[in-house]
């Protein structure tokens, strides 16, 4: 099977050709199952932040080259493909709607069904697929998402449950804000992560877990002032809010770990490519006898190679969808999970 798949969430547009021999969802392995081409166009940061129309704007431009690109590399006509597959939520809505303007063409036009895919299920899938994990605590860390999730099963219902997360913005978000906010080069998580890397002196900051949630206004708020009030150095400061940020992240998930004993903890989404952040759950998962594993950075961060994982693992288990529609609030734990 042959599956062209579009990501269109947030900053990135993409386009992935996947192809899998794989019999089972279960079965879907780095040995069957292959990412042909990985093609993407990331909207800049800068420091005005992300707004929605432009970034629209920018993946109806990009889109068509992009599509071009992963068909030329992935050696695939058109007519080789058996299914589009697209990003259905959760996300930016104006991205969104992008994304599934051009599946839904593309899948008129070559007369082969739609996959409609969860982006934050895919995150996962991929991290599984390149892992090698079966059943594994997930630590889920991007932009917009913070979650610690496990496969559940409620009335033989199998689910990613969500068992904890942020009750307000998004690790990715905060360590964004932040890196603006300090003029950090990149303007954005990567620039503040790298800033962060330079060492620096720990200072007093929140420290917020709830149970097995997590909250970062209140961290924001009180870094933001002490840096604005000149009470501490910019790299001090960033030094301080990640490993407050990241030790309180490591906290709730050893708290969920000690209820559900997975033997696997999986790290995926753009902030798990942060080594800080990988050593303290490599540290954590050995005190609590549990395997430790990273989705490789090629596929932490938004790309549609994990849409196309994820749909052939659809295909292969028969899912049958109601609805087509895009959905900006679509989360982890809204779908049935068959395999
Ligand atoms: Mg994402």
């Amino acid at each position: 099977m042959r599956i062209l798949a579009i990501e269109s969430t947030a900053h990135t547009i993409g386009v992935s050709v996947v192809s899998s021999s794989a019999r089972s969802a279960k079965a879907v392995s780095l040995r069957n199952t292959e990412v042909l081409s990985n093609e993407r166009a990331k909207y800049p940061s800068t420091d005005r932040g992300y707004i929605p129309r432009q970034l629209a704007d920018h993946h109806a431009k990009k889109y068509a080259g992009v599509l071009e690109a992963a068909l030329r590399k992935s050696k695939t006509a058109p007519e080789e493909l058996d299914c589009i597959a697209y990003t259905q939520g959760p996300g930016i809505g104006h991205c969104l709607r992008v994304g599934f303007v051009a599946a839904n063409s593309l899948s008129k036009t070559l007369e082969v069904p739609l996959v409609p895919v969860n982006h934050a299920i895919a995150h996962v899938e991929v991290g599984n697929w390149a892992c090698g994990t079966k059943d594994p605590l997930v630590i889920y860390v991007s932009g917009g998402n913070t979650q610690i999730a496990a496969k559940t099963e409620v009335r033989e219902k199998r689910k990613y449950a969500v068992l904890g997360e942020t009750l307000d913005i998004g690790i990715g978000n905060f360590l964004d804000v932040l890196g603006r906010e300090f003029k950090c080069a990149p303007p954005d998580a990567v620039g503040l992560l790298e800033e962060a890397a330079k060492g620096g002196n720990l200072f007093d900051l929140p420290y917020t877990v709830k149970g097995v949630d997590l909250a970062f206004a209140g961290l924001l708020t009180a870094v933001t002032r002490a840096v604005g009030g000149k009470k501490t150095s910019r790299r001090d400061a960033c030094f301080s809010s990640v490993q407050n940020a990241f030790a309180m992240l490591v906290e709730a998930s050893e708290r969920v770990l000690c209820h559900t004993r997975n033997g696997e903890l999986l790290l995926v989404g753009g902030v798990a490519q942060s080594k800080t952040l990988q050593e303290m759950y490599s540290l954590m998962a050995r005190e609590q006898g549990a395997k430790s594993f990273v989705v490789p950075a090629q596929y932490a961060g938004d790309q549609a190679g994990m849409i196309g994982i994820t749909a052939v693992k659809q295909v292969l288990a028969g899912m049958e969808y109601g609805n087509y529609e895009p959905n900006q609030d679509l989360r982890i734990d809204a779908q049935e999970i068959p395999w």
